[in-house]
């Protein structure tokens, strides 16, 4: 992914037909000149990447999905198939 210093704007790639007008900078900044005359000044980011909380929530919420709610039964501790008591256990920590 590329974002663009002057419009903020992100971009998937460098566009094939875009011109680059300037060396690459420090920074990795380079500057293009889209077909349609637009200039940006481009350098590669790092797409954001998962907190290891948000990669457990994910597994929880595909484990829940896949093993409880496909067939129909509630587990006990699941937070998924029981909102409430995974609130009234966070409020005790
Ligand atoms: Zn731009
Ligand atoms: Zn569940």
């Amino acid at each position: 992914m590329l974002t663009c210093k002057l419009c903020r704007k992100t971009f998937d790639g460098i566009p094939s037909d875009a011109v680059p007008v300037s060396q690459r900078r420090q920074g990795g900044y380079q500057l293009f000149q889209f077909k349609n005359g637009e200039l940006h000044d481009l350098h590669e980011v790092r797409a954001p990447v998962l907190t290891q909380q948000q990669l457990i929530e994910r597994g929880q919420r595909g484990a829940h999905s896949r093993y409880h709610t496909n067939k129909g039964s509630k587990r006990e501790g699941c937070k998924y198939c029981f909102p409430g008591t995974a609130q009234a256990e966070e409020k005790k920590l």
